[in-house]
C-alpha cells in the first residue's frame, strides 16, 4: 500500500471535530497520522472499521532491530522515507570491520587493535566502527569458538557471526548470546538450521538469496520459521549492481509495503569489491575501492555494512558521511554561542568571530587548534546557520557581530583591539570598524587556511611590535 494520505486518514474519522485527540480538527489529527507524528490511537473515537481500513497503513513499513547489549546496543531499520530531505533518515547503518578466525596470533592481535583504534572526533562527536565482524573462513569448530570468546572478551564492539555452518556457529552463539551478536548468514540450503540457531537464542539473523524474488521467498519461509530479527542480504554480484539493488529493495519495502522485504539490509563490502575487482590490485586500491562502494551504501541503503579495509583514510570519509546523512535535516546542528578559548590565550591572542553552525564552529575551532596558535572565538547565534547563509539571512550583521563581541568580553581579555573575520563576510569589515572602533582582520574564505593566517598575522603583529619598541 502506498503511503497514506492525510485526506484518506480523515475520511475514516468520526469528523466530529470534539477535540479530545487534543487537537482542534479531525483534519488536524489527520494530517498528523499521516505525517507519522501521531498514531491513529490517539483518537478514542475511531471505530473498528476504520482502525481495519487504516490498520495496515498504521504497520511500519520496515521493521526495526537492535544488535549489542549494554552501552552498545545499536538499533538499525525503521526506515519510512526514500530521500532524507522528505522527512528523515532514521538510524545510520552499522559498520563492521571483518577480522578472519584462520589469521596466526600475532597478525589477529594487531589486526584487532588497528580495528579498536578506528575513532574519530568530529563536530564534537566521537564517530568510528561500531562492530566486528568475525569471519568463520573454514576453521574448525574449536577454533571459531575460541576466536569469537576472545573478541567478546577484548571488546565491547558489537559482534557479527560470520559463518554459514549451523555446527560451527552454534557453540560460538551459545558463548556469547547475552552480547546480542548479528548470526551471518542463512541461505537457501541452510536456512532451517540458521533459525533454528537464531530462533533458540532469540537472535537477528542475517538471510541470504540470490536476488530480489528469492530473497524474499526466504524471508517469508525464516520468518514462518520463527526469527523475528531479520536482515537481507540480496547477493548483488557486482558493485555497479548493488546500489540498484538496494534502491529497488527500499522502494518495495516502503512504497509497495512488500512485507517480506520490510527488514534492514545487509552488504559484505569487502566481499562485494572481492568478487567485483581485479583480485591484484594493491593495497590502497583496494582500500579506495572499498570506501567508494561504502560511501555509496551509506547514501542507498545499508543497515549493516562489513569493510575489510583498516586504513584510517578510507573508514573516516564512511563515518563522516554517516554522520551527515542521519543527522535530521529540519534540525540544525548548533553549538552553544559563546567565548571559546582554545589553547590557553593570553592577552596578544588572536580574536577570531564566526557562527554557531556546529560544522562551522568545529572546523574552525579544529584548525585553530592544528595552528598551534591559542585564540579566541566568539561564536555568534545564527540559530545553526554557517557563515554565509547568516549573512544573506540577516543573522550575522555588523552590529550583531559588534554587540556579540562586546557582550562576550573578548576585547577585554586582550591588550588589542584586532578582530579577526571570516573571508565569506569580508565586506562587513569597514563596518564593524565604523561601528566598534576596533580593527578589523579579513581572514581567509576556507578554515583550511586558518593555520597559516594565523602564522602569517602573528608574525606581521610581532614585526609591528617590535619596530614600535625600536622606536
Ligand atoms: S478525538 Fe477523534 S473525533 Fe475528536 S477531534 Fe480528534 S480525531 Fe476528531
Amino acid at each position: 500500500m502506498a503511503k497514506l494520505s492525510g485526506i484518506e486518514v480523515y475520511k475514516n474519522l468520526p469528523r466530529t471535530n470534539c477535540g479530545d485527540c487534543g487537537l482542534p480538527t479531525c483534519m488536524a489529527f489527520a494530517m498528523q497520522v499521516a505525517s507519522k507524528k501521531r498514531a491513529l490511537d490517539g483518537c478514542p473515537h475511531v471505530s473498528d472499521e476504520a482502525r481495519a481500513a487504516l490498520g495496515d497503513a498504521q504497520v511500519p513499513p520496515m521493521a526495526t532491530l537492535s544488535l549489542g547489549s549494554g552501552d552498545r546496543v545499536l538499533t538499525i531499520g525503521g526506515e519510512t522515507v526514500m530521500h532524507r530531505h522528505e522527512e528523515r533518515f532514521q538510524h545510520p547503518p552499522i559498520l563492521a570491520v571483518g577480522l578472519s578466525a584462520a589469521l596466526g596470533d600475532a597478525e589477529f592481535a594487531e589486526r584487532l587493535d588497528a580495528i579498536e583504534a578506528l575513532t574519530f572526533e568530529r563536530v564534537g562527536r566521537t564517530i568510528g566502527v561500531d562492530a566486528i565482524a568475525i569471519r568463520h573462513d573454514g576453521v574448525d569448530v574449536d577454533r571459531y569458538g575460541a576466536v569469537v570468546t576472545r573478541i567478546a572478551a577484548a571488546t565491547d564492539r558489537v559482534l557479527l557471526l560470520l559463518c554459514d555452518d549451523p555446527h560451527v556457529l552454534a557453540p560460538a552463539v551459545a558463548a556469547v548470546a547475552d552480547r546480542k551478536p548479528l548470526l551471518v548468514a542463512a541461505t537457501e540450503a541452510n536456512a532451517d538450521a540458521m533459525a533454528s540457531v537464531a530462533c533458540q537464542y532469540g537472535l537477528p539473523l542475517v538471510l541470504k538469496a540470490s536476488g530480489i524474488d528469492r530473497t524474499a521467498a526466504l524471508s517469508e519461509r525464516i520468518a514462518a520459521a520463527g526469527v523475528r530479527g531479520l536482515l537481507l542480504d540480496p547477493s548483488p554480484s557486482h558493485v555497479a549492481d548493488a546500489v540498484g539493488v538496494m534502491i529497488q529493495l527500499r522502494r518495495l519495502a516502503l512504497e509497495q509495503r512488500v512485507r517480506s522485504l520490510g527488514f534492514p539490509t545487509y552488504v559484505d563490502v569487502g566481499g562485494l569489491v572481492d568478487a567485483t575487482l581485479d583480485l591484484d590490485l594493491d593495497a590502497d586500491a583496494r582500500a579506495t575501492a572499498e570506501m567508494m562502494a561504502g560511501l555509496s551504501f551509506v547514501m542507498r541503503y545499508a543497515g549493516v555494512m562489513v569493510l575489510d579495509t583498516i586504513e584510517p583514510w578510507a573508514v573516516h570519509p564512511i563515518v563522516t558521511a554517516r554522520q551527515d546523512v542521519y543527522t535530521d535535516p529540519q534540525v540544525p546542528n548548533e553549538v552553544e554561542a559563546k567565548l571559546y578559548e582554545i589553547g590557553h590565550p593570553g592577552p596578544e591572542a588572536p580574536v577570531l568571530v564566526t557562527t554557531n553552525f556546529a560544522l562551522t564552529y568545529f572546523t574552525v575551532a579544529g584548525e585553530v587548534a592544528n595552528s598551534k596558535v591559542p585564540c579566541f572565538i566568539c561564536v555568534v547565534d545564527t540559530e545553526g546557520m554557517g557563515v554565509l547563509n547568516a549573512y544573506a539571512d540577516d543573522r550575522l550583521t555588523v552590529d550583531r557581530v559588534v554587540a556579540v563581541v562586546r557582550e562576550q568580553g573578548a576585547m577585554d581579555r586582550v591588550n588589542h583591539s584586532r578582530l579577526i573575520i571570516p573571508g565569506l563576510v569580508a565586506r562587513m569589515r569597514m563596518g564593524i570598524e565604523e561601528v566598534s572602533g576596533w580593527q578589523v582582520i579579513v581572514g581567509p574564505d576556507s578554515a583550511a587556511g586558518i593555520p597559516h593566517f594565523l602564522h602569517t598575522v602573528q608574525s606581521q603583529y610581532q614585526a609591528e611590535a617590535d619596530t614600535e619598541a625600536a622606536g
